[in-house]
């Protein structure tokens, strides 16, 4: 089949993103044919730009296109609590249930000897590094209900609690073997309000 190649680029590139297949590339690829000029050039302006400037915040490891994001330079969060999750969508999950004041600390990823991932390949050290500063009071581990996210979990609270940090799981009540970034509100509400100390 004769495709003129800029089409098949296209359609190639589109196949690397996750969750599309050949027939929806495709779809996609013919679809940006049709579309305005000016919208395009601003699709493609808005994904150059992301990627150029999109980087982790010096503090918390989340993203940010600031040096500090929004979160850890807020003079009105609670800076003695931190909530430590696996992915920046997390972040965005539970600030969407607008229940939680605190800061965050986004690890990039979770323990699993399987695919190698040591503390030391994850934002750990920074971590450590936060929890010198005496405001900190309580750590929460929000870290996924399933076996990396719960290795993970035991591993923070080995390594903190001889720090005499409160150190709280959330609740499960999330869907085991879910990520945290598909909970609803109100299941994600309710596991942060149900949190146990470790
Ligand atoms: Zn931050």
């Amino acid at each position: 089949m004769y495709v003129p190649e800029p089409i098949s680029k296209l359609i190639e590139g589109f196949m690397r993103l996750p969750g599309i297949g050949p027939k929806t590339a495709q779809r996609l690829a013919f679809h940006v044919l049709v579309m305005e000029e000016e919208d395009v050039l601003d699709l493609a302006k808005a994904l150059a730009r992301a990627k150029r400037d999109l980087r982790q915040c010096r503090i918390c490891s989340n993203i940010t296109d600031q040096d500090v994001c929004n979160v850890c330079a807020d003079k009105n969060r609670d800076r003695s609590v931190i909530c430590v999750v696996q992915d920046p969508r997390d972040v965005i999950a539970m600030e969407r249930t607008k229940e939680y004041n605190g800061l965050y600390h986004v690890l990039n990823g979770a323990i699993s000897p399987i695919e190698g991932i040591g503390p030391d390949e994850l934002s750990i050290p920074q971590l450590l590094k936060r929890l010198e500063d005496e405001t900190v009071a309580e750590l929460i581990l929000a870290t996924n209900p399933n076996i990396e996210g719960e290795a993970t979990a035991m591993y923070l609270q080995r390594l903190v609690k001889p720090v005499g940090l409160k150190v709280t799981r959330i609740a499960h009540g999330l869907p085991v073997g879910g990520d945290l970034e598909y909970a609803d509100e109100v299941t994600l509400t309710k596991a942060l309000e149900g949190r146990r100390e470790l």
